[in-house]
């Protein structure tokens, strides 16, 4: 895991900027990490790939990062600061679960960006749930008798959902916020793929601007000024600017 430099946000921007952002994360932890294929991360169970986004967004742009999110109580907007350190756990076990409800025996596993990927196509959003659950459904049997996931009755998806989860603790990433309007508090999942995508974009856009910049005004190659160490970019830019 290395760090992203100017010039690799540039070009996994450029490369990834129309990609489905199930896609985007694969395409910046395998900038960060040229030694493992695109089918090895996709393979990683979710909780996997978000720990190692977290590390990534730790060494790209430090440990502290800020976001928004709505109270469901009053709409209020509420900023929040969290530690990527404090959120990110060892790799935990992820492993095959087994569920019992309503005379159906199910082995399950942990999710994945493939099946995100399949999910993505969905009509709407409680098909792509649906897919999901089946997807992460192994094996189904009632009585002895195999079962297709698909036939697996509504009235158990609540315990299939939850029993999903239970593969992979590290897959929901949750935080607790507090609303400083109405007090409300509530928990809310962080998706750390969006943010991180969110904020390589930003900063691909200034490192564009920038470039612009210095090189109307000297003449300099892209290379050159992307080379550059931040601190001395941003002493010419301020004469440029003066
Ligand atoms: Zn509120």
């Amino acid at each position: 895991m290395r760090s992203l430099s100017d010039a690799d946000i540039l070009a996994v921007w450029e490369s990834a900027h129309r990609y489905h952002p199930v896609d985007q994360a694969i395409a910046l932890l395998m900038t960060s990490e040229p030694g493992l294929s695109r089918d090895e991360l996709a393979s990683l169970p979710l909780g996997r790939r978000d720990a190692r986004l977290l590390d990534l967004r730790l060494a790209t742009f430090g440990d502290t990062l800020n976001s928004r999110g709505t109270c469901p109580q009053c709409n209020e907007a509420v900023e929040f600061e969290i530690s990527c350190s404090t959120l990110r756990a060892p790799d935990a076990e992820v492993y095959e679960h087994t569920l019992d409800a309503e005379g159906y025996q199910l082995r399950m596993r942990p999710l994945t960006s493939f099946d995100l990927a399949a999910a993505a196509g969905a009509a709407d959003v409680a098909e792509a749930h649906r897919l999901l659950l089946q997807r992460c459904v192994v094996e189904a049997r009632r009585n002895d008798a195999f079962v297709s996931a698909g036939e697996l009755p509504e009235a158990i998806s609540a315990a299939v959902a939850q029993a999903a989860l239970m593969t992979d603790p590290q897959a929901e990433l949750l935080i607790e916020l507090a609303c400083p309007a109405c007090e409300h508090r509530w928990q809310a999942t962080l998706d750390i793929a969006h943010i991180l995508w969110k904020e390589v974009d930003a900063r691909a856009q200034r490192l564009l601007m920038e470039v612009h910049q210095l090189a109307c005004a000297y003449g300099w190659r892209e290379a050159d000024i992307l080379g550059m160490s931040p601190v001395r970019r941003n002493a010419y830019l301020q004469r440029v600017a003066a």
